[in-house]
């Protein structure tokens, strides 16, 4: 199995990264590093206005095909950007669930129409995206999802809660994952809708979370409504839809952020050097552990893309979420120990963490979002070792 990219890549990697050097300086110097986990408000308008310069000049949503304003770039094309991105100290993304979520979405179950009216503004970054899919009652059992839709004349019109939004409180559209038919069974009860945030019907209540920002929030519709034709597949479709995005949430999307986490990995080796920690030898042999768990990501992505064929992987992209997810925690809690009992002091008054703390807290959270391990190791069970399907509770 050959693992090395391509010369063709190389030149891909040479381009994308002379753009991106060349062009996060002068005016966007300052959003270098800037609104990762725990510092999303940071500089918001400057990060949009680079998420603009990007996508006029052709490096926003570099792997969708040309047709629709993306670079059409190849897998390993898209994981080498993302690797620049990171290298160059890109700024947290403020688009990225439309471009990685409701794009290929759309593409893959959206109208002709959709494809036209939709997929531009994202690659613009003139409009945001957020995913309205969680509620109180429906996480991992989505299917749960209890928002209704009701179709009046020629406008849905939408009542129910959503929880923890992503983005809400920033973005022009959310996709809905809500009940249309009410008697058809739970699966094919729902529909994904389309629906614009900025109307009255609509309300934003941020959360604040445990880094002292709020990334995320609830939202309540209230009556808020969108065209007839803002339904992407059909009535009673929904699930099928949402499961096409979910897979593109945990595939190819994050085989390139290692790049980031080797960034985060250099900073507590430092650490450890800097302050003696690196001289205890458990502490050595978990520092070591890191960096072999990180080799172990960055080569099953190469073997992923060496098996994959121009655009899609293969089965064993099932592991790459629980896999980062886990490891990715773990380096949270492996800084702290680092920093030891400094950990639990923050930087400033009144809660103002350090880059560290905030990466501690927040990737408490990546073992929840986008289906939690548990819901992983599930579906790896069912889809790639062919163990029996969970048994459903059936209601007395
Ligand atoms: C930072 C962050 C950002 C998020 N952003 C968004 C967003 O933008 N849009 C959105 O819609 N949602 C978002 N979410 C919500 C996320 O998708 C849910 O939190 C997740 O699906 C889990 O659902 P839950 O929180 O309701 O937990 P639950 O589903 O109630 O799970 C609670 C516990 O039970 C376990 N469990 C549940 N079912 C099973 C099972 N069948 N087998 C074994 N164990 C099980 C779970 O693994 C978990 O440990 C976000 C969450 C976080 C933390």
């Amino acid at each position: 199995m050959d693992l090395r990219f391509s010369a063709e890549d190389e030149a891909f990697r040479h381009e994308a990264a002379g753009w991106l050097n060349e062009h996060l300086a002068g005016e966007f110097a300052a959003v270098r590093g800037r609104g990762g986990p725990g510092d999303e408000h940071a500089l918001f308008d400057e990060r949009l206005a680079w998420e603009r310069k990007m996508g006029a000049a052709g490096w926003n949503c570099v792997g969708w095909p040309t047709e629709h304003g993306g670079r059409g770039a190849t897998l390993s094309e898209q994981v080498i950007f993302h690797e620049e991105y990171a290298r160059a100290g890109g700024p947290g993304r403020i688009g990225h669930i439309g471009e990685t979520l409701l794009g290929p979405t759309v593409m893959a179950f959206g109208s002709a129409e959709q494809k036209r009216r939709f997929l531009r503004p994202i690659v613009r970054a003139e409009e945001i995206w957020c995913q309205g899919y969680s509620e109180p009652n429906a996480g991992s059992d989505l299917a749960n999802v209890q928002t209704k839709a009701v179709l009046e004349g020629d406008r849905w019109v939408v009542t129910g809660q959503k929880v923890w939004t992503s983005g809400a409180h920033w973005s022009d559209w959310c996709f809905v994952l809500c009940r249309t038919e009410p008697d058809a069974p739970s699966h094919q009860a729902l529909s994904y809708l389309l629906v614009p945030m900025k109307q009255p019907g609509v309300e934003i209540r941020p959360i604040v979370q445990m880094t002292g920002t709020s990334e995320f929030s609830e939202v309540f519709f209230e009556g808020a409504r969108t065209d007839a034709a803002n339904i992407v597949g059909a009535r009673g479709e929904g699930w099928k839809v949402a499961m096409g995005t979910l897979a593109f949430e945990r595939g190819a999307s994050t085989l390139g952020q290692q790049h980031s986490f080797e960034n985060e990995l250099n900073h507590v080796f430092e650490l450890a050097r800097r302050n003696g920690a690196a001289a205890d030898p458990v502490m050595r042999q978990r520092l070591a552990d890191a960096w072999i768990g990180l080799r172990i990501m960055r080569y099953n992505a190469l073997r992923m893309l060496t098996n994959a064929d121009h655009a899609e992987l293969g089965g064993e992209a099932l592991i790459t979420k629980l896999y980062w997810a886990t490891w990715h925690r773990n380096l949270g809690k492996l800084a702290m120990d680092v920093l030891g009992a400094r950990s639990e002091i923050a930087g400033d008054l009144p809660y103002d963490l350090t880059g560290l703390q905030r990466m501690f807290l927040f990737t408490r959270s990546d073992t929840i979002y986008a289906g939690t391990n548990q819901i992983q190791r599930n579906i790896i069970a069912e889809r790639a070792l062919g163990l029996p399907r969970e048994p459903k509770l059936v209601p007395k």
